[in-house]
């Protein structure tokens, strides 16, 4: 058994009750993910961790809900914290997406060394040089949480650069190669519009981009009447448009899930508060705010159940004496008073997280101190009714002292010894406080075997 620290138990532990006011903060929010300081700064983390405990946002998200999904915007924190959720796919798919095109880049000029004749072959390779860095550039950039600017500047001047670099290779080698590789990059544009889950102005800005390339090689291309060249542009821009607004409705539904999920997390939160709150009422004596006896029986069990007997343990049954002299003298509302006073002198002198303190009656409290033995919780006893003696708290009424005293009955399992139930024990330190209250009251009497209630 490791030495018992009674000695400096009187300053650490809190008067009682005051666990009351302060547990249900502690487990608030507890289980969510995203630490709002990470969202103060333009820069997205790839935290998943989700943290919401503003009722603004919260009455957002609520109000988001309420509405029509295809209604939902998110503004300011809410959008912050939604980027921030979704930044670490988003930048997955960018990163694969940009490795896909080199590769991509890369086997085709491949081939076309092999296929094409040597000169058209050529003609193509440096258009397609273009490629490669500036998608591992963007893919460099998404790496890791950036600025936003930075994240939106990659993206668009990435996926130009890359658009240009296919669109060239068309010009370059011409011919049958011209209209087909400007095909092909609206082809690429489209892959990425549709899964580059970015801002909406993003995505609009690189629709436009790979239309403005499109319209403009079109234009110069010497198989094609300018009239044609933009019909053209005209047709595929309805199919841009239509994958814009594919990729926008996809962004509001990811936008609703991440709402309930908000809402969903908040109500647990909440549920599990009220439930904590609740648990913590059942256990807590109204008065004193110290544990009752319910709690007590419970931890009995499971002490014992945890095999607390062959550890030793000990348990001190306190009465305040003449306590009725007490109320009739004074009042039930300064019995009241003392009892609260009472228990928090019992409360801080007993070891935090290792003894345990019920009011087990109306003015009769159980103390169980685990591994400890019968002189250590005699020196206890007479520590706690030293204390309650030496605040001298009216009892006018008293045979005993003028003041509030407190008589203990003390028992104790010592490791070695039978293993008795708690009970049993529980009721060796009442006998032993009868006795205490036989011999005079104010005194600490310890259960001696063969004695009454053994
Ligand atoms: P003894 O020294 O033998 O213990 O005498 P006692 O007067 O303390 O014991 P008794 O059992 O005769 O009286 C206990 C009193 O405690 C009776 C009851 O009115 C009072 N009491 C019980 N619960 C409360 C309470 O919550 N508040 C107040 N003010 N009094 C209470
Ligand atoms: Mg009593
Ligand atoms: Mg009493």
């Amino acid at each position: 058994m490791g030495p018992l620290t009674y000695e400096t138990a009187f300053e650490r532990d809190p008067p009682p009750g005051a666990h009351l006011a302060s547990g249900s903060c502690s487990t608030k929010w507890a289980n969510m993910d995203v630490q709002e300081s990470a969202i103060s700064t333009d820069r997205v983390s790839p935290s998943t961790k989700l943290q919401v405990q503003d009722p603004a946002v919260l009455s957002e998200v609520e109000r988001l809900l309420a509405g029509r999904t295809r209604d939902i915007r998110l503004k300011g924190k809410l959008r912050l914290l939604f980027q921030e959720r979704s930044w670490p796919r988003t930048a997955k798919i960018v990163r694969a997406w940009m490795t896909w095109v080199v590769v991509l880049d890369v086997v085709t000029l491949a081939l076309n060394a092999i296929l094409l004749p040597k000169a058209i072959a050529l003609s193509m390779l440096l258009p397609a040089c273009l490629l490669p860095p500036a998608a591992m550039a963007t893919a460099f950039v998404w790496q890791r949480p950036r600025a936003q600017w930075l994240q939106r500047i990659s993206i668009i001047a990435g996926l130009f650069l890359i658009f240009l670099s296919v669109a060239l290779v068309g010009v370059s080698a011409g011919g049958e190669f011209y209209e087909r590789h400007l095909n092909i990059m609206l082809f690429v544009a489209i892959t990425a519009i549709i899964i580059f889950g970015v801002p909406l102005n993003w995505t609009v800005t690189v629709a436009s981009l790979a239309l403005g390339l499109y319209l403009v090689f079109q234009l110069q291309n010497p198989s094609l009447e300018k009239g044609s060249a933009v019909a053209a542009t005209l047709f595929f821009a309805s199919g841009i448009i239509a994958t814009v607004v594919a990729r926008r409705t996809m962004t509001i539904l990811a936008q609703k899930t991440f709402l309930l999920e908000l809402r969903d997390r908040s109500r647990v939160a909440e549920l599990a508060d009220a439930n904590a709150r609740l648990e913590r009422l059942a256990r807590t004596d109204p008065l004193t705010g110290i544990s009752n006896r319910r709690w007590m029986m419970e931890t009995l069990d499971h002490l014992w159940s945890d095999g607390m007997e062959r550890r030793g343990c000990a348990m001190l049954m306190c009465d305040i004496d003449e306590f009725k002299n007490l109320n009739d003298r004074l009042g039930h509302a300064e019995g009241d008073r003392c009892l609260v006073k009472v228990a928090g002198i019992i409360q801080s002198s007993v070891r935090r997280n290792r003894d345990h303190v019920a009011r087990y009656g109306g003015e009769e409290f159980l103390i169980v101190l685990p591994g400890v033995d019968e002189r250590e919780a005699i020196a206890m006893g007479e520590r706690i009714r030293g204390s309650v003696e030496a605040a001298s708290l009216p009892n006018p009424a008293s045979r005993v002292l003028p003041y509030v005293t407190l008589s203990i009955g003390v028992a104790a399992q010592r490791p070695g010894d039978e293993i008795i139930p708690p009970e049993r024990l529980q009721n060796q330190a009442d006998a032993a406080l009868y006795l205490a209250k036989q011999a005079g009251r104010n005194r600490v009497v310890l259960h001696k075997a063969g004695a009454l209630g053994t």
